[in-house]
């Protein structure tokens, strides 16, 4: 018999958090890496061959964290526009990397035939926390609509309100990670008075398709492409990837617009979201990373081919 999980250390069981539950929470998040260290000098190195625009800032507390997106250097308004996000969720570490590592690789191959629009890191905050929230506990992958709470998807919102209908293909790039388990849905059912129900973390990569407009080939084309770099995640015993039906291998279909995920802010043809496991005894983070830069370019070169 399963010994049942230790109650969440902050609040009480069955009563949502009010201030001072937020309080105690945020209380509890050190920072334990530095933006401006792995994720700005980065960007820096970008600027001699991408523009670099500052889109927002977050100013929390005594902490202040510049937004940037990168941009092809000749925008032409009469290509396609290629938009990839990373770090929505700022604990999913090759989500970030791996976007970066796209347009250090690969980006300056794209020249002429679409332009990118690369914001790597939406969610700083919570990159140097390492969690999936931003300060007011509030998940910014659930925070895509008008008047969002989270400033960190507004901000995103606001950068990509003047191309939304021109995005040929948007990629979002995630991480589902053991923490997801033992750490972040235990805080989400405490923080919402709810109670914990255990899932299961699929070993392997998967994406998923956007539930009111699946395009399967596209999602097909990203999972062959990921698969020669990292192991893709098989069904669970009911034939479910984290309790979504299995719809294609390494596949599972979500309600994009209705959960006001990031791959809901554009009218693209072609979007998904990634996730690469980085827990897994296969999977180095090199391999992460370099996953998440494959499957944008599968993503882009499909897109292009069946405009
Ligand atoms: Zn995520």
């Amino acid at each position: 018999m399963n010994t049942p999980p230790a109650p969440y250390p902050v609040g009480t069981p069955g009563t949502p958090w009010g201030d001072a539950e937020r309080a105690e929470w945020l209380s509890r998040q050190p920072r334990q890496r530095s933006y401006e260290a792995d994720v700005l000098s980065v960007i820096e190195r970008l600027r001699p061959s991408f523009d670099v625009e500052e889109y927002g800032r977050l100013d929390y507390g005594p902490d202040s964290y510049r937004l940037f997106a990168i941009r092809s250097r000749d925008w032409r308004d009469d290509l396609p526009v290629v938009l990839v996000t990373g770090g929505v969720h700022g604990y999913e570490t090759s989500g970030v990397h791996g976007a970066l590592q796209f347009v250090e690789q690969h980006g300056l191959d794209y020249a002429d035939r679409v332009n990118l629009l690369v914001a790597p890191c939406v969610s700083p905050w919570g990159y140097e926390r390492i969690h999936r929230w931003n300060p007011h506990a509030i998940d910014p992958n659930r925070s895509f609509r008008d008047g969002s709470p989270a400033e960190e998807s507004a901000a995103l919102m606001r950068l990509v309100a003047p191309v939304r209908d021109r995005v040929l293909v948007h990629i979002d790039l995630h991480e589902t990670t053991d923490t997801d388990e033992t750490e972040f849905r235990p805080a989400l059912a405490a923080r919402d008075g709810k109670p914990f129900e255990p899932g299961e973390i699929p070993d392997g990569f998967y994406l998923v398709d956007d539930s009111e407009n699946p395009q399967p080939g596209f999602q097909q084309a990203v999972i062959a492409a990921v698969e020669q770099v990292t192991h893709i995640a098989p069904a669970d015993g009911n034939g479910e990837i984290i309790g979504s039906p299995v719809v294609a291998p390494g596949v599972i279909e979500y309600p994009l617009k209705e959960l006001a995920l990031c791959a809901s802010i554009t009218s693209a043809p072609y979007k998904t979201t990634t996730e690469v496991y980085p827990d897994s005894p296969r999977a180095t983070p090199g391999q992460c990373n370099a996953a998440q830069a494959v499957a944008v370019c599968a993503a882009v070169d499909y897109a292009l081919a069946h405009r």
